[in-house]
């Protein structure tokens, strides 16, 4: 089965749109603010995308640029303009930063309660803990593409390859959350075909162009491709897709799998946001 992420988040996002008229009955509307800095190409196409759904969904969505010398003091100080708020839901910093800032007190600026991305310390530390934080977009997005399946996930074995705080470290605490046994795999692992081979769910998450072989993967397997590798104007992701096809029972293909999940549970976050601000 070619699992489709299109449809997926079509579903997910009708469902936002549904809980945004719900609320703007109520006289409220929820809103995301997206800070740009520098020109980054692909950022720049990250942002207009999550700003056309937003909008599509009935989310105010706007996006603050600034050049790429702007001081981080100064969007320090916007963040926390922005926190103060109360028309702001959600608040997120396009990564990846100019070099003279500092990420970490960045993200750590921004409030908990609007953290969309899910990157603050206590978003992380909530996940860890399995308190009901906001979780990153992307690993969320896994984890609805797993349950879309109906699998029963008490007791898989989940290989994740790639440790980044951005998508391997909260996937593997949402499936430790789902009762399943996690290996996390990165750079320094030793065999990683003798620990692919042994998962009943692998999950990609990698940023290396097909790194994962046809026969890496067991019979029966679910397999979820996070990664985007752009190679002479051609996408890949981690998984050989075409050779793993064959053992998987499921699948993610790059590009239609993972990506439109992640802007999906953006927006997702975003309501979630706004209910932790607004009681309804
Ligand atoms: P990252 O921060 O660079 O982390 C990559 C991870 O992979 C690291 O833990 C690294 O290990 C590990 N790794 C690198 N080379 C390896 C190798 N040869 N063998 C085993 N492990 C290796 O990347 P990221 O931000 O997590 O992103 C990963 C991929 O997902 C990228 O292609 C990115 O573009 C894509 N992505 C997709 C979406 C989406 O919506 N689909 C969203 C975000 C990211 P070490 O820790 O040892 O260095």
């Amino acid at each position: 089965m070619i699992i489709d992420g299109k449809k997926l988040s079509e579903q997910i996002l009708s469902k936002v749109k549904q809980e945004v008229i719900e609320i703007k009955k109520k006289g409220k509307t929820p809103a995301l603010s997206v800070i740009l800095i520098g020109d980054y190409p692909p950022s720049e196409i990250y942002v207009k995308n999550k700003e056309k759904i937003a909008k599509k969904v009935g989310i105010n969505s706007k996006i603050i640029r600034y050049e790429k010398n702007v001081k981080q003091s100064e969007v320090i100080n916007k963040i926390k303009e922005l926190n103060k708020n109360s028309e702001i839901s959600g608040i997120l910093v396009q990564l990846p930063l100019p070099k003279h800032f500092n990420k970490e007190e960045i993200i750590n600026s921004i409030l908990p309660s609007k953290d969309v991305d899910g990157f603050h310390p206590v978003n992380v530390g909530g996940l860890a803990s399995g308190y009901d934080s906001i979780v990153p977009c992307t690993p969320l997005g896994c984890l609805l593409i797993l349950k879309s399946l109906n699998e029963d996930l008490n007791g898989k074995h989940a290989v994740i390859i790639g440790r980044s705080n951005l998508n391997g470290k909260p996937m593997a605490q949402l499936l430790l959350k789902e009762n399943c046994t996690v290996t996390i795999l990165h750079s320094k692992t030793k065999n990683l075909k003798a620990e692919c081979i042994r998962a009943d769910i692998l999950i990609a998450a990698v940023g290396v162009k097909e790194i994962v072989k046809g026969d890496w993967i067991k019979k029966n397997a679910i397999v979820i491709d996070v990664g985007i590798n752009k190679v002479n104007g051609k996408l890949f992701g981690d998984v050989d897709f075409e050779n793993s096809k064959k053992n998987a029972k499921a699948i993610t293909p790059v590009p239609g799998g993972v990506g439109p999940m992640t802007i999906a549970c953006l927006l997702k976050n975003t309501i979630k946001c706004f209910k932790k601000s607004n009681i309804f």
